[in-house]
């Protein structure tokens, strides 16, 4: 998506050619040699008004596709540009108008009527439409595809050129692949219906939206202009692509429902609306004329914002009015960063706004180290340009981690300030929105399943910005495809915190497009984007062009149409019993003490441990810990060094009255700032706090999962655990118990696992990174998710939960298979989720789905049950309060009666 500005972009399209790129490096060499050979010829055939010359432009990339634009101009045999109705150009070399074309291209040819004066001023043509081109290609002068492309409503017309097909000589494929772009989108929505020739229901309920783009009215403009981003003029392709959206599920549209009416279909896409702001920031208000910067040095405190912003947000309401669909949200903020970083060291405003921050959290001048509120200033995070620009040194751009406590504790709090910040700079507008009937939501990137972020959503959605929740799925390495849950889940709660509607966007190319799907809904998705569709001759990091991928769409919403009775509002059957806090501020502390973010990358491994041994998860916020309301908790698990003191104490007094807390290396050794949290000792049993480290973790960010790296590791760190000996992977903590009782041991005798009671509760320590170590094996090239997750490792995390024999309403037999137990309207039901895959050198995303077959899940929650019906399979056999699944491809449900 566009505002993590070029690189994300960059990154997301270099990706898409290298999907579609051969493995050989002689097939690209071949290929190149093959595009060498090839040339192409046009002729107008028809405009109106009736031209007696023309000129024909050509361009391809850019305006939202991948590249910059490239262009040129067709020219007669004796190079003049303006050429006579019916009569052929010269050849042009198609390597000249495709490129490299490793992938697709669709090179755009826009016909003008600029008569050409020598001597004189230019007057402009007249405007051309029911423009028609023909086209020839040939191999080595030999004519091997024709045909024409009209253009009914202008004069653009464009092609597709199948560059990941051509081989070293045009093949029969090659030449059925290369079309105008009305066979193109013809071909596209004709495959995809022979694909599903049953009939079958799709949602009416969830709000399903796409995107539509490419289309455009009228002459490409004054010379100069070429219609920005329009690839044609005729409405029978906009039809074609309506169609295939149809047969997505797609009914309602980001952005373009002005298309929909174009192509006459617009009432089909009126379930919903995704509008304006759009994806720029409020903050574009601070941005000086000349140069665009990514971060604008603008107050997000600053008053005169706020008029700005009404300015929008009225603009903004118009347009949803006039989309006039049945449900309408607006976009405020693509991936969303924070506003201001550095800023805050240096603003009066922003320091008197930290002040009253730090007040309200209770903290004092004593702890501050102040004598005065007003000495007490926002801490500078933040390295200058100059100091940045030396990387090597500061790969964070963070200061180093400060000395003293006092100063610790303004770092901490200055870090929270930042999302702070962002949070208050909607809530006016979301409310005038909320009052308007349009929900407000900002896209967020899935920061917490990568390498954290400035922005924390906890502390954003606690200021009401916004009414929707949304995210965006983009990890493409298989074997963390299940992190969509563990952001759901932080989406669920935050959403049922705040009362928000759940949306999301979903990324076909990216991998396991149905599991993703039905994890989101699960969690309360109502409203999502198949993100993107493109269409591909319009929009780069689009799917339209993958029939496979269309296909595994087609099939998930047919699906989710079966399913949609049962899963549209549904909740959880009932609340889970166990939660995981995330860590945050071991996120904070993390990044200037431990570049690896061990802690953070471990945290996650362990929600996915969890999951794995199918236990349902609340994931809560240190604040929502501090707030206590934990009495439906029987067991937290609170992965991190770090934890906020009143998080800490709410903890210590809920375990004292008979809660089960469980943390991992170094777990609830510090306090919020940095501080040794000697306090928790008394809980935790343990007198002493060390990790011994030998390795690193890579910060996972969206691609590729990279091995732990380790050098020399101890042959004192295995653990024993029942039968089971587990190598501790890149650290271990040996424990020290005061009051604790070992658990488990190293091989050196040291405590691995402690249990300590406390009042009438009790707290487990594993001396280890147990996420890290439980993902150790499974971060190999040849990975197989179905053997590389130890189940003794996985039982070492969860048998603190199983020994409380908390709530798992459904137990699949195999941990990769995710089960979700739901309610809606007094109907039950399990969402089933797949998401075992092994590598696979030869499929997409160098992954492939593992189906099982006679899966067997344990119906523990649903001891009443008198049927069971899986909409994949029909009736299943009640055995025992278990049933047997013939077979689990990506994605079932079962419903309970
Ligand atoms: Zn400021």
């Amino acid at each position: 998506m566009p505002r993590l500005a070029s690189l994300i972009v960059a990154i997301a399209c270099a990706s898409l050619a290298r999907a579609q790129e051969p493995i050989d490096k002689d097939d690209v060499a071949a290929r190149g040699a093959a595009t060498g050979r090839l040339s192409v010829r046009v002729r107008v055939i028809k405009t109106v008004p009736q031209q007696a010359t023309v000129r024909i432009n050509w361009r391809r990339g850019g305006e939202g596709l991948s590249g910059t634009v490239v262009r040129g101009a067709f020219s007669t045999s004796d190079t003049k540009p303006q050429l006579p109705l019916g009569v052929w150009t010269e050849w042009v070399s198609l390597k000249e108008i495709v490129g490299t074309a490793k992938g697709w291209e669709f090179p755009s040819v826009v016909v003008t009527s600029e008569p050409i004066i020598k001597g004189k001023s230019t007057a402009p043509g007249a405007t051309l439409s029911d423009v028609v081109v023909e086209f020839e290609f040939a191999e080595e002068g030999k004519v091997f595809r024709q045909f024409a492309e009209p253009a009914p409503k202008g004069a653009t017309v464009g092609f597709a050129f199948p560059g990941s097909v051509l081989a070293s000589r045009v093949t029969p494929e090659f030449s059925t692949q290369l079309n105008g772009l009305s066979t193109h989108a013809r071909l596209r929505r004709e495959r995809l219906e022979k694909a599903f020739p049953e009939p079958s229901p799709l949602p009416k309920q969830f709000a399903i939206i796409g995107h539509m783009g490419g289309y455009g009215e009228g002459p490409p403009g004054v010379r100069g202009s070429h219609g920005f981003g329009v690839r044609h003029n005729n409405p029978a392709i906009l039809l074609e692509e309506f169609r295939t959206l149809s047969l997505l599920g797609v009914n309602g549209m980001v952005d373009s429902v002005k298309l929909a009416d174009a192509a006459g279909v617009g009432a089909q896409f009126r379930r919903i609306f995704w509008g304006p702001p759009g994806s720029g920031d409020p903050m574009a208000f601070f941005q000086k004329s000349g140069k665009v910067v990514e971060m604008p040095d603008g107050c997000p405190f600053d008053p005169t914002l706020k008029p700005y912003m009404r300015e929008r947000v009225a603009k903004a309401i118009q347009e949803h009015r006039a989309a006039a669909a049945k449900e309408s949200w607006g976009l405020w903020d693509d991936e969303m960063g924070v506003y201001a970083k550095e800023h805050i060291a240096h603003c009066d405003r922003c320091a008197e706004v930290f002040r009253e921050y730090l007040k309200s959290n209770q903290v004092s001048l004593e702890q501050l180290g102040a004598k005065s509120w007003n000495d007490v200033k926002p801490y500078s995070l933040w390295l200058s340009e100059a100091e940045t620009k030396n990387k090597k040194a500061f790969p964070t751009g963070l200061r180093p981690a400060p000395e003293t406590a006092a100063d610790s504790l303004r770092y901490y709090y200055t870090y929270r300030l930042m999302s702070h910040a962002n949070g208050q700079v909607f809530t006016e507008a979301a409310k005038t929105f909320a009052d308007a009937g349009i929900k407000l939501y900002a896209m967020q990137g899935p920061t917490p399943s990568w390498n954290g972020a400035s922005l924390d959503w906890h502390e954003f959605y606690d200021r009401k910005p916004n009414t929707a929740f949304v995210f965006e799925t983009s990890n493409r390495d298989a074997r963390v495809w299940q992190w969509e849950s563990y952001l759901a889940d932080i989406g669920r709660g935050i959403a049922q915190r705040h009362d928000l509607a759940q949306g999301c966007l979903v990324k076909p190319h990216r991998g396991a497009p149905a599991q993703r799907m039905l994890s989101v809904i699960a969690r309360g998705t109502t409203a999502f984007e198949w993100y993107t569709f493109g269409p591909d001759y319009s929009k780069g990091d689009s799917f339209s062009q993958s029939p496979e991928l269309l296909e595994q769409v087609a099939r998930a919403v047919r699906f989710l149409g079966r399913a949609e009775p049962y899963l549209y509002g549904a909740t959880f059957e009932k609340k889970p019993e166990v939660a995981f806090v995330t860590p945050r501020s071991s996120e904070i502390w993390s990044k200037v003490t431990d570049p690896s973010l061990a802690a953070f990358e471990n945290a996650k491994w362990v929600y996915l441990a969890l999951r794995h041994a199918h236990i349902p998860l609340d994931v809560i916020s240190e604040q929502q810990l501090s707030e206590g309301m934990l009495n439906q908790y029987k067991v937290i698990y609170v992965p991190g060094p770090h934890l906020h003191h009143k998080s800490a104490n709410a903890l210590r007094e809920w375990v004292r009255n008979g809660g089960s807390v469980w943390t991992d290396a170094a777990g609830l050794s510090r306090d919020e700032a940095n501080q040794p949290a000697a306090e928790m000792n008394e809980m935790l049993g343990l007198s002493e706090r060390k990790l011994e480290t030998w390795g690193s973790v890579a910060q996972y960010r969206a691609a590729k999962l990279e091995p732990l790296t380790e050098a020399n590791p101890p042959t004192a760190a295995a653990i024993s655990w029942e039968k089971a000996t587990v190598p501790a992977r890149i650290a271990r903590e040996p424990l020290s118990p005061s009051t604790a009782e070992p658990l488990a041991r190293f091989s050196d005798g040291k405590a691995a696992v402690t249990r300590n009671r406390f009042g009438k509760g009790e707290a487990i320590v594993a001396g280890f990174w147990s996420g890290l170590t439980y993902s150790a094996t499974v971060r190999r090239s040849d990975f197989n998710m179905r053997s590389d997750f130890d189940p003794a490792i996985r039982d070492m995390i969860a048998r603190t939960a199983l020994a409380r024999n908390v709530y798992r309403p459904a137990i699949p037999s195999d941990p990769l298979v995710e089960a979700i137990a739901l309610r809606k309207d007094g109907q039950r039901s399990v969402a089933l989720i797949n998401w075992s895959y092994a590598h696979s050198e030869t499929a997409t995303n160098k992954a492939s789905l593992q189906s099982l077959e006679n899966l067997r899940i344990e119906l523990p929650g649903f001891a009443d049950a008198k049927s069971v019906r899986s909409i994949q399979h029909g009736p299943l056999k009640l055995v025992n309060g278990a049933v047997l699944l013939p077979k689990l491809d990506e994605i079932d449900l079962l419903v309970i009666e």
